[in-house]
This record gives C-alpha cells, structure tokens and sequence, in this order.
C-alpha cells in the first residue's frame, strides 16, 4: 500500500480496523446477463401470478407479516451495488408440507410452511431467505438464461415463464413426484450456488443474523431427507465444501445490530396450532387448495373504500409549536418523538398497534439537527425515504413555499405503495427550525386521486401556524 494511504489509514485509528476487516470478505460480481433488468421483473411477475394460481396460499395475515418483515430486514441488507430499484421483494407463504422455498427474477419471493416449521431459529429461515435473495439480485435466472443458445428475448422470456410455472412444473404435478416451480429455469450452477451462499451470508451479517446459521440451515434440510429434503438441493446443488466456505466467509464479517428474532417462537407455535400442511403429492393431485385471504388484525390489503377528505377542517396541534387545519375526517393514527400521521378510516395499515403504512393521509415529523442548508437537508430526507421505499423517485427540482410564515421547499415524489401496490404521489414540504431541526409536511395519495389531494395537501400546509421559542 502506498505510504500515503498507509498514513490515512493510521489516522483514522479504529476506522482503519474495521475497514480491513470488512476488506476481507469475499467480492462478488454478477454474471454476464443480457436480458435488461425489465425482463427479469416481467418474467417473475408473470410466474409469481401463475405460481399463487397453482400453490395452495395459506394467506394468514400475521404469519405474511412476519415473513414479510424478515424478508423486507434482508432486502434492505443487500449491498448497495447488487440494488436494483425496478425490483420489488415480496415474500409469501405456501401451505405445503415439504421444505422448500424459492424466489423468482425480480423479487416475488414463496415459502413453504414446512420450511419455517423445520428450521430452529429465524436466523435459519433467514439464511434461506437471504440464499434465494441473492440469486435474485444476482439476476441468476436470466444469467442463466443468456447462456443459452437461442438468444431472443421475446420467445425466451415466454419459454421461461412457461418453464418456470407451465410446462416443466406442469407435468410435474400431473406424474405427481415431485413438485418444483424452479424445476428447469431456477436450477442453480454450482457456481451460482457458491456465490448466493457468499452473498447471502454478507447479506445475513448487515442484516443482524449470524451468517453461519444459513449453513446450519441447509444442514437441517439435509437431514430432512426422505421424499421433503431433497427438492430444495436438488435446485441448489451443494458446489463443494458447503458449510465450510460459509463458515469462512462469515469469520470475515461483522454483524451489523442485532436482528429482533423474538416473534419466531410464536409463529412456530401458530403453525403448530394449524390443521396439517398439504404434501407436495396431495397438491399435485389438485387436492390442495388456498385458503381464503384472512384480514387477520390489519386492515385489508387495498383499502377499497377511503372516504373523500371532509371539507370541514379542524386544527391539530402535532407539536406544541405547531398548528394546523386538517379535514374534520382525518384522525391521528400513530403518534411519537419524531412523527404524527393524519388519515382517514381505511386510508391507513395498522398490524398488531403498529403503524405499518398510510395510503392517503398527512404526515408531520422533525429530524434531528440538519446541516442549516435546507435543501441539503431535504435530499437526505428523501434518501432516508428511499431507503425502506426503494420505487421512491423525485419527480422534480425544489421549489419555494412559504410555511408558516418561513422559507421553505417544497417536491413532488412518485412511490408504489407498499400497502395497496400501486403508484402514489407524495408532497413533501420542508423548513428549518430555530434550533436546527428540520419540519417536514408529507401528503401521499394514490396516483389517481392526486389533483383532488394536491389541494387538500396544499390548503394544509398553508394553514401551518409556528410559533418557537
Ligand atoms: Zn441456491
């Protein structure tokens, strides 16, 4: 290393610890792939929609919860440049007895019951999760795909997805041995193998987990054995020496935080509580069936029936150096240090007390201590938006506006909405504090509604009263 480098390093004392030790963990680089990062989030969306058809869903609210807020830790977790911001992880739980789980290009992701049933801890769902995860930031299944000899993205895409669901899968099901969606198309290399284990175990470690438990998985599914192992090796072929490269990689990593994994032993005991999961032979005999969407303890998915905002407004105080005029209709539905949300019934998705989401609404909160140049300020705010809404786009520059009788900016955001899956509209206002810290003013609304929102928003913000100390 060159004496100049050598001096930074040595200055910045811990920093330079930390940064070899991180150096040491294994790069990665994606496979060549000549499919556009579009086709991989079309194929799987198609695939995802035939494989909900096929499988029998067990649609329990809380048990999508969890996996889905363990899938969301993990997918926040991988490494910025295997990112991809077309890609949208979901995570969705099949009723089915084996020990399988596999997840399609673009991020549809589908657990079998058995395989959360089986494992010992959710740091090995997790290590299964974060393994599937990888091949899809990867972009494993089209990499794949562009290996083969007749390259035509129309007619292959069309021939995967009928691989991936249809024809393969199909007759699959109908001879009634053994049941894979990824039969022929999510048939890992051993190569691509090596390097989700790699990835997935990095992933594991900024996420919270401890890595090695992903090889404690796989083992747990070894030894499963019988006619319920083997179909997830089968499509991930052990490349060599498993455990240990794992083990390896994870002495080289640090784990970041600590994952919250207290909720595992109550979603074990619910499925205990559960009637007999379907055997891949009862599916294949289309004696499976989904159950019905249950709304659990969260409101529905798609909030179906939002009432419009009341012209009456009626003023809230969010903080005590706050006013503000809101429709009479709105109430706060989750309160803290930072934020206050306003919305409508139905406008909102609350699980277990919590505050998950908020489809139309009004959002007031403050940052911590900003760097006194507002629109600075403003850019971090939207990144640390973007950070756990990844369709987050800014849909033009700043511009000025008035709050409270104070400079401020003001920008318009386009998201899909993580509730209802659909594009929204987000007005977002902004001004600085006395003391520093940021005030920010957030309206969302679905795409559709936009204009009749805009003014509810924009009527709002201009009632803000600020009266600081
Ligand atoms: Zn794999």
């Amino acid at each position: 290393m060159p004496s100049s480098l050598r001096r930074t390093f040595a200055g910045l004392g811990i920093a330079c610890v930390l940064t070899f030790t991180a150096g040491a963990q294994t790069k990665i680089v994606a496979p060549k792939n000549n499919y556009a990062v579009q086709d991989d989030v079309k194929l799987g969306r198609e695939a995802a929609a035939e494989a909900t058809k096929q499988l029998p869903m067990l649609n329990d609210q809380r048990l999508e919860d969890y996996v889905e807020r363990v899938g969301k830790t993990l997918a926040s977790a991988i490494p910025p440049e295997f990112q991809h911001s077309e890609f949208r992880y979901t995570f969705d739980m099949v009723n089915q007895k084996e020990i399988n789980a596999f997840a399609l290009p673009g991020g549809p992701m589908f657990l079998n019951r058995g395989m959360v049933e089986a494992a010992k801890s959710e740091a090995e769902v997790a290590g299964v999760m974060a393994h599937e995860l990888s091949h899809v930031a990867l972009r494993h299944g089209t990499a794949q795909a562009t290996k083969g000899q007749k390259f035509q993205i129309g007619s292959v895409l069309g021939q995967i997805a009928g691989a991936i669901v249809g024809g393969t899968a199909g007759s699959i099901i109908s001879q009634g041995t053994q049941f894979g969606l990824g039969a022929a198309f999510l048939k890992y290399s051993r190569e691509y193998e090596s390097q989700a284990d790699i990835l997935g175990a990095q992933i594991l470690a900024r996420a919270g987990y401890d890595p090695r438990q992903m090889a404690n998985m796989f083992k747990t599914i070894e030894a499963e054995g019988g006619s319920s192992g083997p179909e997830w090796l089968s499509s991930h072929p052990n490349p060599g020496n498993r455990y240990e490269a794992i083990n390896r990689e994870a002495a080289s990593l640090r784990v970041q935080g600590n994952a919250n994994t207290g909720q595992f032993a109550e979603v074990q005991a619910r499925l205990r509580g559960m009637p007999p999961a379907y055997t891949a032979e009862q599916i294949a005999k289309g004696q499976a069936k989904s159950n019905p969407q249950s709304s659990g303890t969260s409101s529905p998915r798609t909030a179906v029936n939002v009432p419009a905002p009341s012209s009456q407004y009626r003023t809230s105080s969010p903080f005590s150096f706050l006013r503000l005029n809101l429709p009479s209709n709105w109430s706060e539905v989750s309160g803290g240090d930072t934020g206050i949300t306003y919305a409508p019934e139905g406008g909102y998705r609350e699980a277990e007390g919590r505050l998950e989401g908020v489809t139309h609404g009004f959002q007031v909160g403050v940052t911590s201590k900003g760097s006194g140049n507002l629109q600075r300020d403003t850019d971090q705010l939207v990144n640390a938006f973007a950070q756990s809404n990844p369709q987050l786009r800014r849909q033009e520059g700043y511009s000025r506006e008035s709050i409270g009788g104070r400079n401020g900016v003001r920008t318009t955001l386009t998201n899909q909405s993580d509730i209802t899956g659909q594009p929204e509209v987000i007005s977002l206002a902004t001004t600085q504090l006395n003391d520093g810290r940021v005030l920010f003013l957030v309206g969302v609304a679905p795409q559709r509604d936009a204009d009749r929102y805009n003014d509810v928003f924009r009527r709002v913000r201009q009632s803000a009263q600020l009266s600081e100390r």
